[in-house]
């Protein structure tokens, strides 16, 4: 399992990102699918189904889960949001990681902030994406207002 002090995608080390992303949960399982001989997930969708009846990997998202719940509470206290979005893939994990961030935002939310934020879970839908996709190149648009006819609305081979 992860130091948590794994190379992040930003260049940094130990981000939650690099700790607890699909792709950083998927390498943990298989890392640890290989040391105690399980079936290693190809997938993280594989994961989440394994991980309903293989403890291991049970305990591996509810750790997650933990890592989650606890950044999310600092959030929380820090920002005292009304709402809070948990999306992404991660969410088809299920309750064995959403259940870990329910327990730990109970205990490191401050008391007075406990009943003033909804959290929603929301399934990350082909909409969403799409929202996404949108959204970046209209941060193109409106972060380079000195932009030049020259210069390209979006450089597709940065994003890659
Ligand atoms: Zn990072």
């Amino acid at each position: 399992m992860s130091d948590g002090n794994d190379l992040c995608s930003c260049g940094n080390r130990g981000c939650l990102e690099a700790t607890i992303g699909e792709p950083a949960l998927l390498r943990n399982a298989r890392e640890l699918c290989r040391d105690l001989d399980l079936p290693v997930p190809s997938s993280p969708a594989e994961l989440y189904s394994a991980a309903a009846h293989l403890d291991p990997l049970a305990e591996l998202l509810t750790h997650s889960g933990r890592l989650l719940g606890r950044a999310l509470g600092n959030l929380i206290n820090l920002l005292a949001p009304e709402l809070v979005v948990l999306s992404g893939e991660g969410v088809d994990a299920g309750e064995v990681l959403l259940g870990a961030v329910r327990t730990e935002l109970a205990v490191h939310v401050h008391e007075g902030l406990r009943d003033t934020y909804e959290l929603m879970v929301e399934p990350l839908t082909d909409e969403a994406w799409a929202r996404g996709a949108a959204s970046l190149i209209l941060n193109a648009v409106f972060e380079q207002p000195t932009r030049t006819h020259s210069s390209p609305l979006w450089d597709w081979s940065a994003s890659q």
